[in-house]
């Protein structure tokens, strides 16, 4: 990302952060929250200053993928009476989740417009400090929080995450149509394909294709947008998600290279 899209904003919290990045998937279930978490994890171990708020009002996955599930955020007074929110510091991430708002196993029925402000207060509402990535976890489909966020804040990109199978790729299109449609005209950073194959980890150049082959590049080079990576079904990576510990954390030798490369590709 070399600049930003300049949007209308009311906020000066944000005046700090240089690139917003947006993680957007047509369906649920296909690793957005992974790709996520891990795309922040691999960025911090780099050096940058991350921020990752999980705006997912129908299934908040960042307090589980960070071990943070009872965590609450505190609040500070600024100097002219307003109270923000302080993001939950982890692995050297700042980290807000609506998850955090919400009792855990409790289902949150958000109304539209109460939940478009509740996002809206994860970006003004919020010390976010200096920042040189923002990444967000939107929630899957295309709703009333795509079209607030990308019509509130200076979004620099999004980054489409799919899996090869067939429902997937048809809801990624219109993820992708959502991006380019006027009003919103967020440029597109590329496909991420995850759960491209399965491979024994011990055995990595063994790849079965077992959802098809080659969906995802096809995506991307319908909409002409750079197709970023295919990302293998791990174990590892699942298990990773449930301890609280995103996989990248750790020394993976297979996973560093992949999603490195990803990371490059759209900083
Ligand atoms: P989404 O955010 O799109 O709903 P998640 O990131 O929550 O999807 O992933 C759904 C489940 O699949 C999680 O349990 C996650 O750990 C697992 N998962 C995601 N990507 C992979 C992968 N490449 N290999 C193995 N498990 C994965």
């Amino acid at each position: 990302v070399t600049s930003r899209v300049t949007q209308p904003t009311n906020s000066t919290s944000l005046d700090n952060i240089k690139n917003i990045i947006l993680v957007s998937s047509g369906k649920g279930g296909v690793g957005k929250s992974t790709v996520s978490s891990n795309l922040a994890v691999v960025l911090a171990k780099d050096g940058a200053k991350v921020g990752l708020i999980d705006a997912d009002i129908y299934g908040p996955s960042v307090p589980t993928m960070f071990d943070l599930v009872d965590a609450k955020p505190g609040a500070e007074e600024t100097a002219d009476g307003k109270t923000k929110i302080l993001p939950i510091e982890k692995y050297g991430i700042k980290l807000l989740s609506l998850g955090f708002f919400a009792d855990p196993g409790q289902p949150v029925p958000w109304r539209g417009p109460m939940a478009s402000n509740a996002v809206k207060q994860l970006f003004n509402d919020t010390n976010w400090g200096e920042l040189d990535y923002l990444i967000v976890d939107l929630p899957p489909g295309t709703g009333d929080i795509h079209i607030t966020i990308t019509q509130s804040f200076p979004i620099s990109g999004a980054v489409v995450v799919t899996t090869p199978q067939q429902v997937a790729l048809a809801d990624t299109h219109k993820g992708l149509a959502m991006f380019r449609m006027p009003g919103i005209n967020i440029p597109i950073l590329g496909v991420i394909e995850n759960m491209s194959y399965f491979t024994p980890e011990e055995l990595p150049e063994n790849k079965y294709y077992i959802f098809g082959k080659g969906g995802g590049t096809k995506l991307a080079e319908r909409f002409d947008v750079p197709f970023l990576g295919e990302i293998p079904i791990v174990q590892g990576i699942a298990e990773a998600g449930d301890n609280g510990k995103p996989v990248a954390l750790n020394q993976n030798p297979l996973l560093d290279g992949i999603f490195g490369d990803i990371a490059s590709k759209i900083a």
